[in-house]
């Protein structure tokens, strides 16, 4: 069953690459495998696949000890800052930093671990009831507060598009992504005196719209549901 999901989903990622005349190297998928077991991420694991995405330190840990170490676990949920030390040397790249509180502990673990940590700065593009993510308005400010961090790398932005029954409704809000990603680029490339700022990475689109993302120009898309199946929360 998971070969079929991923068989499909890699092939939806193939043709969305096409019609959108992007090569496929541009796109990483990454297997979102939060509450599932381990045997399950190891099948996805022997079908090829390398990047994993969770959402709650405790279990990406958990995981990173019993999984292979070739493995490149993507912290994907909300951080809180007491946390940011146990998974520092071990997601390759943290999606969700929308503070520069949260991005000051980041800096101080990466350093102590004399290591460079890659971020993304998530956005807040739904403007509803969402908690996380900086508005689109400020997220330049926060990139560049966050750019004079020591070792931290940013990568890039990512956003939660709200769920909706037509994958369409998403399409003007990824398109938006891509524009702020280019703008906050070159704006911040003119006036930041010796600090590079290159916002090449978009995490964005997750099982219901990731072929729109990969259209809009999603370089890395986040896929639970249709690889692993529904998720069980009350076994957790
Ligand atoms: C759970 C989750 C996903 C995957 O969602 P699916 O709809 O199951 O593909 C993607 N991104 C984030 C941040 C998540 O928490």
């Amino acid at each position: 069953m998971l070969e079929n999901n991923l068989k499909q989903v890699q092939e939806n990622i193939d043709n969305a690459c096409e019609r959108a005349g992007r090569d496929r190297s541009e796109v990483t998928l990454i297997a979102v495998s939060k509450t599932k077991p381990v045997p399950m991420l190891q099948e996805i694991y022997d079908l090829g696949i390398r990047e994993f995405g969770e959402n709650k330190v405790q279990e990406l840990c958990d995981k990173y000890e019993q999984l292979p170490k070739d493995i490149k676990w993507h912290m994907i949920g909300h951080l809180q800052t007491n946390k940011v030390k146990y998974i520092i040397d071990k997601a390759c790249l943290i999606h969700g930093v929308d503070s520069l509180h949260l991005a000051k502990e980041i800096s101080k673990q990466a350093v102590k671990h004399n290591l460079t940590a890659n971020i993304l700065v998530e956005i807040n593009i739904g403007d509803e009831e969402t908690k996380f993510g900086v508005e689109a308005d400020g997220a330049c400010k926060l990139v560049e507060e966050i750019s004079k961090l020591p070792g931290i790398n940013i990568k890039g932005l990512m956003a939660i598009a709200p769920y909706v029954v037509e994958p369409e409704e998403n399409r003007p809000l990824f398109a938006k992504m891509r524009k702020l990603a280019v703008d906050i680029t070159s704006k911040l490339s003119d006036n930041v005196e010796g600090v590079e700022i290159h916002l090449d990475e978009l995490s964005m689109g997750m099982t219901n719209d990731y072929c729109v993302a990969i259209e809009e120009g999603a370089t890395y898309v986040r896929v639970g549901t249709g690889i692993f199946g529904e998720r069980d929360y009350s076994i957790i």
